[in-house]
């Protein structure tokens, strides 16, 4: 079966200020988005979708795909509004009938060939995988006052990263009931992959290994951390 990428850029990036979405700031002289997608061109996946906002699209066909000589992305499609319209676009844009999906956010761009790699085996076993870290700080759940209600055990907690890996049977069926609740306005908060197939589908979905240098770049300061993660893996 093939492996099929689908590179989420079209967010705002709101957390981030400025005008410049996150996905499209600039490390070392090249936006995010060129190392994310560097990294699954130069893996075993197969084809990448690129999912943008529709006035990104001329810019990423002609400066990013075109610019950097990227082979493997096969579409660049306009996203939607909320992260998982951007990821229902995406999946809609597969053609292929049997795969496995790999959604990655535009703005993760230091993921590994290793973690792939691990984020593949799991998901040929299991059929859903998501990537994750431990958490190393302690997690506090609050109510709206602000009042600690419960501090979950740590070797329980884990940080969501991206890779998130399916079987594109089990994420289309999950996101289509998904949606239907969103249609029936029934509201559902959702932001990641994994929550969608925890929901509406009946396949458990099994942690994989991620990277602490696997960041997503999303308030300013990343942009310092990830200068350094470059000139480390650049060495
Ligand atoms: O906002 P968040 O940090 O969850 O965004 C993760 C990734 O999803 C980013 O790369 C962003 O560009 C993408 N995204 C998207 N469509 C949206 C919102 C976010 O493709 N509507």
């Amino acid at each position: 079966m093939k492996h099929i990428g689908i590179i989420l850029a079209a967010g705002s990036g709101k957390r981030m200020g400025g005008d410049v979405p996150k996905q499209y700031l600039e490390i070392k002289g090249k936006p995010i988005i060129y190392y994310t997608i560097k990294a699954f061109e130069e893996s075993f996946i197969d084809e990448i979708i690129l999912v943008t906002r529709s006035e990104d699209i001329s810019f990423c066909e002609k400066e990013i795909v075109e610019g950097f000589g990227f082979k493997k992305v096969t579409k660049i499609i306009e996203g939607g509004k909320e992260r998982y319209d951007s990821v229902y676009k995406g999946l809609k844009a597969i053609d292929e009938k049997d795969c496995y999906v790999y959604i990655q956010d535009g703005a993760r761009p230091f993921v590994s060939e290793e973690v792939l790699l691990r984020a593949r085996e799991n998901v040929e076993e299991y059929g859903a995988v998501v990537v994750a870290v431990p958490s190393k700080d302690t997690i506090k759940i609050a109510d709206e006052n602000g009042d600690i209600i419960n501090s979950p055990s740590r070797n329980t907690v884990w940080n969501a990263q991206t890779p998130q890996v399916f079987l594109k049977e089990k994420i289309v069926e999950a996101f289509e009931k998904f949606m239907k609740e969103k249609e029936a306005g029934r509201e559902v908060e959702i932001t990641d992959d994994g929550q969608v197939l925890a929901l509406f589908s009946d396949l458990k979905v099994h942690l994989s290994m991620g990277d602490y240098s696997n960041i997503k770049v999303t308030t300013p300061e990343d942009i310092l951390v990830a200068e350094k993660f470059l000139e480390k893996i650049s060495k």
